[in-house]
């Protein structure tokens, strides 16, 4: 291991924070990170039900998003990864699955691979701050960056019932580092995506690989409020002890890759949004909406007053007035207690 290397992985914990090219958001993602310990030590508010409970408690909405294609028009990977290694981004997702397919290997294992091989055989050596630094050119869709805020102010404002929040939750198949590295990382409860063991092995060895299906894991984590990741989420946990009832959840995505995940979240009660580039084809939004995967698409212009933030906004006012119903419900059963 090399003294770089030493300097990061001790960043990563915390310890050493002098590297040259994050130096400048050191504070914030050490903010989060001290946020996310906050909520696997289970101190994020998030009360378990109990028979003794004072008050009704399901007064959480999350929004789940998928990255490339939905937050981002393209791969993450597209941005800087590849053209700093000098691969043609058609080229390589082509041969991802080429490669798969041949080796019936999983597609996500195959790209974490590929992509290393790659930058080694170009002699360029890409550590983990080199990805959080690649998510500054990441690209994202316009309205991105205000849309948290907004979503936030519209709640505040149409929520009659005190006490309700609004969390963000990112479940992508990209790559964590890079997702770090974004303007927005900070604005998110919790980020489960793909990450990478750097010293394991001569080449970065994948530590963790989410896939689509490998997606609704996290949906549940979510519903669950199982989000340490080191706690098994398969455990049984009646419906009334769930602190994030799905219906409380829209997930939000952009395609092929969110069908188990829309598939979960309508069976249980939730909601689908489905988005696709401003201008370009909705075909693959109307073959979801069809099939009834999704409750609404739109064009991925997140700006106040576009047809996703009002199509939001109206899936948030049910849910506000499902849990004024359900809170009315809660008080009159205590009382008949
Ligand atoms: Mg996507």
């Amino acid at each position: 291991m090399t003294a770089g290397d030493a300097g990061r992985r001790g960043r990563r914990t915390g310890k050493a924070a002098n590297d040259k090219a994050t130096s400048d958001d050191v504070p914030a993602v050490r903010a989060v990170r001290s946020a996310r310990k906050a909520v696997k030590a289970g101190k994020s508010g998030t009360a378990k039900s109990s028979p003794t409970r004072a008050s009704f408690d399901k007064k959480v909405i999350a929004l789940v998003y998928d990255f490339d294609g939905t937050l981002s028009p393209r791969p993450m990977q597209e941005y800087a990864f590849l053209p700093q290694i000098g691969v043609d981004a058609a080229q390589f997702w082509k041969e991802t699955n080429r490669v798969a397919r041949e080796q019936e290997a999983d597609p996500l294992i195959t790209y974490m691979h590929l992509l290393y091989k790659k930058a080694k055989d170009a002699g360029v050596r890409i550590d983990r701050d080199d990805l959080v630094a690649q998510g500054r050119a990441v690209e994202l869709f316009a309205g991105v960056i205000e849309w948290f805020d907004e979503i936030g102010s519209y709640v505040a404002l149409r929520s009659e019932s005190q006490g309700v929040t609004v969390r963000h939750y990112m479940i992508s198949s990209g790559l964590t580092e890079i997702i770090e590295g974004t303007p927005i990382y900070d604005r998110f409860h919790n980020v489960f995506a793909s990450e990478y063991w750097f010293d394991a092995y001569d080449l970065p060895y994948p530590k963790r690989v989410i896939t689509d299906t490998g997606k609704t894991q996290y949906l549940f984590r979510i519903n669950k409020g199982v989000e340490d990741l080191g706690e098994t989420i398969n455990q049984h946990m009646p419906e009334m002890e769930r602190p994030i009832p799905f219906s409380n959840m829209i997930y939000f995505g952009d395609g092929e890759t969110d069908v188990p995940s829309m598939a979960v979240m309508r069976k249980n009660g939730g909601h689908a949004i489905a988005v696709h580039a401003p201008g370009e084809s909705k075909d693959k939004c109307v073959g979801l909406f069809k099939a009834g995967r999704i409750d609404f698409f739109a064009a991925a212009d997140y700006r106040r007053g576009s047809d996703l933030f009002k199509r939001t906004c109206l899936l948030i006012d049910r849910m506000l007035a499902d849990i004024r119903v359900k809170e009315e419900l809660w008080a009159v059963e205590r009382e008949l207690k």
